[in-house]
């Protein structure tokens, strides 16, 4: 082992603990700590025996036992603990020292932590981190942003660590991170990371609800769809698991999926997406209605009681099965397509509010592979971008503009038969509806205008009068 560790971690719980792991394995050596020291003695006496790892009984130790530029990464519970951790380690810190925090923190923590330790002569990295407990041990999708002058010193510990995609001669060599932005720029695409995961989770979801409730499928049949699927451009993580856990079964034979009570939990990823936007004012449906989807799954009592007074249609399908399943296939990947415009567009203007700048191209890339969204789609992403890097909606970039166009029959009938039918389908049609309002040259908001300026004097425009002008009408003609 060498004399000094290449960069510390505190913080041994699933995360941590694998993280180390996986930079053993590329040849790194690590200094672990944790708060609580029987953690650290139980994880040198058993996962890490062997390994470049080793560990610290205090935060002197830990911070005496590394190579300089000191680098040490904190995965503790996000909030609180961090700045816990900050606040006991810069007393021992030198000017140029690197303070890595790789939990699930919200962005505004990381713009404020980025400025209070440049304000010590320290440097701050947030970076999101995704792909669970399995992506830290084998590699995951790493988005690191803050100082931008301490990525040259954990590049090559970050790059080393994180998943690879096939490079154009098809090797696993390109790594999914790179260096996101300045400040909070790193947590907040982990956030929209997180968003899109919420989306693109409702839209299967919504998928299965109709094979199961109007095709009238067997968790058996659902499981060939999804199969299926996963060989089109739908080929995904999320897609890939869908299809295991319909043909899972439990100990009686039974799918276990069908057992499993319908109430989803979340942890406040989603809503922050949804909250940014609306500060933002960028219309970011689709991942707002998957939270909303959750908020109303998690009524279970109430909808239960609703559910015996308030009558729906009859479930009625006269169609063709086989048909409706790739309606169904088109419906989900056209809305998943305006998902991802949705997110990029929130991107964009959280760029320009916060003056960073970010690489489009790169962010598909980091999300290519390691993470939950990881998905052959994102390669359309990235060569969108690379294509045009001011693109200001992927809805105009060509690929994207002819498959959605392409899928639109199959979706307005999806949509149309959900509806019909009484089915829920927030995202699908949340994204149809968003994808037909930025298609319409004139909305009714012209009346909108009316209505504000006669009850409220608001003013409006016209539009035969130059951008800027304003007028205001007395619409009752009284005084
Ligand atoms: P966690 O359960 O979020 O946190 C446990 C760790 O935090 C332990 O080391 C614990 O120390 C420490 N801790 C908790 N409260 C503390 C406090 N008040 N002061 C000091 N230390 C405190 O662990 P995790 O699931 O491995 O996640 C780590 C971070 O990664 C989190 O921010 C999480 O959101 C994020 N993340 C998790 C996943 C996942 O799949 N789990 C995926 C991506 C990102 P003790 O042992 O002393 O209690």
């Amino acid at each position: 082992m060498k004399a000094k560790s290449d960069i510390g971690l505190v913080g041994l719980a699933v995360m941590g603990e694998n993280l180390v792991l996986n930079m053993a394995s590329k040849g790194f050596t690590v200094t672990a700590y944790n708060r609580t020291y029987d953690k650290v003695e139980k994880f040198l006496n058993g996962r890490a025996e062997g390994k470049s790892i080793r560990g610290a009984d205090s935060i002197e130790s830990l911070v005496a036992s590394l190579e300089k530029p000191r680098k040490i990464m904190l995965m503790v519970k996000a909030g609180q603990p961090v700045d816990d951790f900050i606040e006991q380690l810069i007393p021992h810190l030198e000017k140029g020292d690197i303070i890595i925090d790789g939990g699930n923190t919200h962005f505004p923590d990381s713009n404020r932590r980025t400025e209070y330790l440049a304000s010590k002569g320290l440097h701050y990295i947030g970076t999101g981190v995704s792909g669970g407990e399995e992506g830290a041990l084998k590699g995951p999708s790493i988005m690191p942003g803050g100082a931008k002058e301490a990525w040259p010193f954990v590049k090559d510990i970050f790059q080393g660590i994180s998943a690879k995609v096939a490079d154009e001669n098809g090797d696993l060599t390109v790594p999914c991170c790179d260096w996101v932005g300045d400040a909070g720029a790193g947590h907040f695409v982990k956030m929209v990371h997180n968003g899109i995961e919420y989306g693109d989770m409702q839209l299967i979801c919504e998928a299965y609800q109709l094979m199961k409730t109007v095709l009238g499928l067997s968790a058996d049949e659902i499981h060939q769809v999804f199969a299926q699927w996963n060989e089109t451009e739908l080929d995904s993580y999320l897609i890939e698991i869908t299809r295991d856990i319909f043909a899972y079964k439990d100990e009686n034979g039974e799918p276990l999926v069908e057992q499993i009570l319908d109430t989803a939990g979340q942890k406040g990823t989603g809503k922050w997406t949804g909250v940014v936007a609306l500060d933002l004012g960028v219309p970011l449906t689709l991942i707002a209605e998957s939270v909303f989807a959750r908020c109303i799954s998690a009524q279970k009592e109430e909808r239960v009681e609703a559910s015996k007074v308030i009558e729906g249609p009859a479930i009625e399908f006269a169609g063709d099965k086989k048909a409706f399943i790739e309606d169904l296939r088109q419906a989900l990947l056209a809305a998943k397509m305006v998902s991802y415009a949705q997110g990029y567009v929130l991107m964009r203007e959280a760029a320009k509010e916060y003056g960073w700048d970010l690489n489009y191209g790169g962010i598909a890339l980091m999300w290519r592979g390691g993470c939950i969204i990881r998905s052959a789609f994102l390669g359309k992403i990235k060569e969108a971008y690379g294509n045009n890097p001011e693109l200001s909606n992927l809805l105009l970039d060509p690929y994207f503009k002819d498959t959605v166009v392409s899928a639109q029959p199959g979706w307005r009938k999806v949509v149309g038969t959900a509806i019909a039918n009484g089915i829920p389908v927030p995202c699908l049609s949340a994204a149809l509806t968003y994808f037909d309002g930025y298609r319409t040259a004139r909305l009714p908001a012209n009346l909108l205008q009316a209505q504000r300026d006669y009850f409220g004097a608001h003013t409006y425009e016209r539009t035969d009068k130059p951008r800027g002008e304003f007028f205001h009408t007395n619409w009752t003609g009284r005084g």
